[in-house]
């Protein structure tokens, strides 16, 4: 099996070994053979009407604020979708041909405006003015992991305290699994507090799915708690790459992978690994997630 070195790069002067958002922790965490398939060997990931509509939607929602907080209405949202749907597909014309005619097109624009509904069942955006939206965020922790990726929406109130708020097209995970699902917002708090040294008040997860809030008040042992996690899942992909043992771990989370046909566990042979020397350092992509598997 070929073994992998990890990169090292420079990020203001500081020597990172990788990086690690939300959605590629979750995939290690769900299955080390998952991770390899989307980062070292890049295999693109197949875009689904479910997929596909909750970056719609994310997009209609930060096109919401642009809005004068009186002019925030429903119907001002929905009038928004035709608009993002055209940039969408101006940025990526094959998105087009996962409808098969008009009425399965204006049907998916219909459930689009669907979730818009729900999202103004949870909140009034005429009384929000949120401090930043779609908000890039970088740190590198102790032993040069960089940590990054893209916050929905953050509120800060005139007292001060912070709200990190992210949207979910897909339902609210049971109970089980709520935890699992706040991680990633513990993620976005950790890497805020490590740039800006406040521990953001509050992390609200909105499932307009189901109409659902998930809220979590992290303090700072949580969040050390979280680096500390992210460090041994960063130490444990090394591992990996140095070993080239990625291992399969089946779940029902198989059923949304893309690369079934290529995995040991259904009777599949991954590809050899590729020509590559180093671990990549992944591009921060903001990529709303839809499956449960990307759902942390
Ligand atoms: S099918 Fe399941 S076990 Fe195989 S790579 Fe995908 S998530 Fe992992």
């Amino acid at each position: 099996m070929r073994a992998q070195t990890v990169e090292h790069t420079l990020v203001d002067g500081v020597d990172v070994v990788g990086s690690l958002s939300p959605s590629r922790a979750s995939d290690f965490m769900t299955c080390p053979l998952l991770y390899r398939f989307r980062v070292v060997d890049r295999l693109p990931q197949e875009s689904t009407p479910d997929a596909v509509r909750g970056t719609l939607v994310h997009a209609v929602l930060e096109d919401l604020f642009d809005a004068p907080a009186a002019q925030r209405t429903l119907e001002h949202a929905r009038s928004l979708v035709g608009p993002a749907w055209d940039r969408l597909r101006e940025a990526d014309p094959e998105l087009t041909a996962l409808f098969t005619d008009g009425t399965a097109l204006a049907e998916w624009l219909e459930s689009a405006g669907a979730l818009l509904g729900s999202y103004f069942a949870l909140e009034d955006p005429r009384r929000l003015e949120p401090a930043d939206r779609e908000k890039y965020v970088e740190t590198v922790v102790d032993g040069g992991l960089l940590l990054r990726g893209y916050v929905d929406r953050v509120d800060v109130a005139p007292t001060g305290e912070v709200r990190v708020v992210d949207y979910k097209t897909g339902r609210a995970p049971r109970e089980v699994f709520e935890a699992k699902a706040m991680f990633q917002m513990k993620f976005y708090a950790l890497v805020m507090w490590r740039t800006t040294g406040t521990v953001p008040t509050l992390l609200q997860l909105m499932y307009l799915g189901n109409e659902e809030i998930l809220r979590y008040s992290p303090d700072e042992h949580d969040l050390v708690a979280t680096e500390r996690k992210l460090r041994a899942l960063w130490a444990a992909i090394e591992r990996a790459a140095t070993t080239g043992e990625w291992r399969a771990r089946k779940s029902a989370l198989c059923g949304w992978c893309d690369h079934k046909e290529l995995c040991p566990e259904w009777g599949g042979t991954p590809p050899p690994l590729p020509e590559r020397d180093a671990l990549p350092v992944e591009p921060a992509v903001h990529s709303p997630a839809e499956s449960p598997a990307d759902a942390d």
